[in-house]
């Protein structure tokens, strides 16, 4: 039968809330602890993680891969770091794995099975989970919080809000936090969508929809600029690919900025032009759609020539020093203009949320009101792409769990 007063009630059954159950129970095992969860099962979101195989983590250097509070996600971090993860999810059998850039994996690469053991973990050390409850209200009265969900009232005597952002709503987060804890007199920053795809003029990617390029792409916004490197996919609205939901952070901050690809970052400008001279002598006899041919994709070529003012026809013969240093000019800083991004429904993340200056970053319990403590994606905290923002969903969730149960 189900227990409607609990000792410890969590609000969302997400990658910081499942981490706050299991640890506020290791904490103290004689506590009724439950999860309060929207869907009809707990961690969808995290099903979608890492292409559906969970980056639950970084081995790499944590510092600088933070926005929002950095200081105050660096004292949490610092409590529960990435080892603490690895030996985490190695408790609750899964063995982690460390692929490219550092990036952690669970070693079956599969988010479900990160799910799975998250969820047997919890049942077996005793936590209630109450899925399909999605709360509506919570009131703090006297030395309890009142829970309301679809009619029925539950008690408990300290609450955990791990409701997420509003990245990805589909997946539950929808916000409702921010309100619980806004009524809370909690205050929030601005929120806006964070490692999500980039919209740009699109006169020049519509051309190239689809295809890919490993490249350098470097954003200059008035608050500053960002340099990243990786796959880069040129698509029908703008650009996506791991650099690009890098930097697309500062876009939605910004609202626009100044976009230059870099089509080859591993060869200097003066190689690039010697090799465009070579294959000038080596090509005189054919015309200047064939110039880049075999040197880099082909639509890509094409759109650098005439982006660089020259005809595909022109008589390779004919190309002055001038049109081949224009031409490595455009390969080297190949533009365009950001105007957005694709928005919270396709983001990973939610940049700023619930302001951390009111939670106390030992404990993360709320400065106002005793009991209240926040996770995760809700507080104005985000990270790169590459498992830190589930570091900091565990890192929070483990830093609440056992605040709340001691
Ligand atoms: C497509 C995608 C891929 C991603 N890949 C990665 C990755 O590989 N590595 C990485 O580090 N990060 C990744 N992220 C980001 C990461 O998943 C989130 O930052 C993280 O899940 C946030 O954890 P959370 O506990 O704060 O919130 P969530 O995981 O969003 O959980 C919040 C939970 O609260 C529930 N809820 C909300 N409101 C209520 C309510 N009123 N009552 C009851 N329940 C409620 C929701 O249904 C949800 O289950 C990805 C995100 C997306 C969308």
């Amino acid at each position: 039968m189900s227990n409607s007063n609990y000792d410890i009630a969590i609000i969302g059954g997400g990658a910081s809330g499942l981490a706050a159950a299991i640890s506020a129970k290791r904490q103290n095992n004689s506590l009724s602890v439950a999860i309060f969860e929207a869907n009809q099962r707990v961690g969808k979101k995290l099903l979608t993680t890492g292409n559906g195989r969970c980056n639950l983590g970084n081995a790499g250097n944590l510092s600088g891969r933070y926005h929002g509070d950095t200081a105050f996600a660096e004292r949490v971090l610092n409590k529960f770091t990435t080892s603490n993860t690895i030996d985490f999810f190695n408790s609750i059998g899964i063995e982690c794995i460390e692929l490219e850039e550092e990036k952690l994996y669970p070693m079956c690469l599969q988010a479900n099975g990160v799910v799975d053991q998250l969820r047997f973990a919890a049942d077996e050390i005793g936590v209630e989970t109450l899925i399909e409850h999605r709360v509506q209200k919570i009131e703090h009265k006297g030395n309890s919080f009142i829970i309301y969900v679809n009619g029925t009232t539950y008690t408990a005597k300290k609450v955990i809000i791990a409701t997420g952002g509003v990245a990805a709503p589909k997946s539950g987060s929808k916000g409702d936090g921010y309100t619980f804890l806004t009524n809370f007199g909690h205050s929030k920053t601005t929120t806006r969508p964070a490692i999500v795809q980039v919209i740009t003029k699109t006169d020049l990617t519509k051309a190239l929809a689809g295809i890919k390029v490993e490249g350098e792409i470097s954003l200059t916004t008035k608050k500053g600029s960002r340099t990243e490197k990786g796959e880069i996919l040129f698509t029908e609205y703008g650009l996506s690919g791991p650099p690009v939901l890098q930097i697309s952070r500062m876009v939605a901050e910004c609202g626009q900025g100044d976009i230059s690809i870099d089509l080859l970052p591993d060869i200097d400008f003066t190689e690039v032009f010697s090799i465009l001279k070579r294959r000038k002598d080596i090509l005189k006899n054919r015309t200047t759609d064939q110039l880049l041919l075999g040197f880099l994709n082909k639509r890509v070529g094409e759109v650098v020539i005439k982006s660089a003012g020259i005809s595909l026809s022109t008589p390779i013969a004919e190309l002055k020093e001038k049109d081949l240093k224009d031409i490595t000019a455009k390969i080297k800083n190949f533009k365009m203009t950001a105007t957005g991004t694709k928005g919270f429904d396709n983001a990973q993340v939610t940049a700023g949320g619930i302001s951390t200056k009111d939670f106390n970053a030992d404990t993360l319990e709320s400065k106002l009101i005793k009991g209240l403590y926040a996770t995760g994606e809700l507080l104005d905290v985000d990270g790169d792409c590459g498992g830190f923002n589930l570091q900091w969903a565990w890192a929070t969730g483990y830093v609440a769990g056992i605040s709340a149960a001691e």
